[in-house]
């Protein structure tokens, strides 16, 4: 008899699917990887085959400026890989293109969720639950101090703040792929019709989620700004490596804000010098962890990519098989 899930093995540089001879989010070069997402952490070039979403792999391609390999999959499509495996993508409403991946072999289910959140997001579409035996869980902001508040609510402190400080602009430190477009349809669906600045870093991932069917309204350089008086009352973003440097001093005495799970910890801003934090965050917090592992209600958890042990005890306090993985190489980009 063979071992129950012995297929599918959890190594430090990623996820191995012996049968198939293929990798999940592989931290190194592979012959053949099925890539959840584009966050760098999870999305390496130079794999012989890439197995992902269009959207991801239009991703890859931006980012790596090749299209070598790859193997698109749309999501509820299902692949057959080699050694009678069957890959399905699905939605996991983390950023453009964000999908789990379901695996199938010899009669067993395992769904590795990349990651995830449970949030509404305008920019992708919701992440589904789907029944599994081995549910492979990410677990960023794995404790239960973690409770990200509604974006509304976040998004309003922005739109108040900007309101109250005409002569200033508003500033927002944001991820690249992902947090900008979102903090950006947020706005959007808050009513915030105006122009938004964009350092230069951000404008073609902009751009690429709009081809994709995500409108982000309008959008300029603040390269291409006539002058400081056009950005007051106005909200730019960049990517929060150029919050407080250089490039932000042609900017008209902007408040300083970050958009990240992060800023739920005070000395984080603190440390960055954010001056209006935003809890805004594309994983699943606690709450959101949780009830989706008694959702989905799998036979066994494993438990991966952040703060494992919290999750483990409360798995363990409900009853419920649980492991952690140590796999290496993931480093948010993308909190
Ligand atoms: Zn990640
Ligand atoms: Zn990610």
């Amino acid at each position: 008899m063979t071992v129950p899930f012995s297929w599918i093995r959890p190594e430090p540089h990623g996820i191995y699917i012996a049968p198939a001879d293929a990798w999940v989010d592989p931290s190194r070069p592979v012959s053949r990887a099925l890539v959840t997402h584009g966050h760098a952490d999870h999305a390496r070039g130079g794999h012989e085959a890439t197995l992902a979403t269009p959207e991801t792999l239009a991703i890859m391609e931006l980012r790596y400026q090749t299209r070598e390999g790859a193997l698109p999959v749309s999501y509820g499509e299902t692949m057959r890989l080699p050694g009678n495996v069957q890959a399905t993508f699905i939605p996991a409403g983390h950023v453009l293109g964000s999908a789990q991946v379901l695996l199938e072999h010899a009669g067993e289910r395992v769904v590795i969720t990349g990651d995830y959140k449970r949030r509404h997001d305008p920019t992708c579409p919701p992440f589904e639950v789907t029944g599994c035996d081995v549910f492979i869980t990410e677990a960023t902001f794995g404790l239960p101090l973690f409770t990200h508040p509604p974006i509304q609510h976040e998004i309003g402190k922005l739109l108040d703040r900007l309101a109250a400080e005409p002569e200033r602009c508003v500033l927002v430190g944001a991820y690249a792929l992902g947090k900008a477009q979102r903090v950006i349809a947020e706005l959007r669906a808050a009513g915030h019709n105006d122009t938004i600045w964009l350092h230069g870093a951000m404008e073609r991932m902009c751009r690429l989620y709009e081809e994709h069917g995500v409108p982000l309204g309008d959008l300029r350089l603040v390269s291409d700004a006539p002058s400081k008086d056009a950005l007051r009352g106005h909200v730019a973003i960049c990517p929060p490596s150029a919050l407080n440097d250089r490039w932000s001093r042609r900017l008209p005495d902007p408040v300083t804000a970050m958009a990240s799970g992060w800023m739920m910890v005070r000395q984080r801003a603190r440390q960055r010098g954010v001056e209006l934090p935003l809890v805004i965050s594309d994983h699943a917090d606690w709450h959101e962890l949780t009830t989706t592992i008694a959702e989905v209600n799998p036979s066994e958890t494993w438990i991966t990519h952040g703060r494992e042990d919290a999750l483990l005890r409360w798995c363990e306090l409900h009853q419920r098989k649980a492991h952690a993985l140590a796999l290496v190489g993931y480093e948010d980009e993308d909190d």
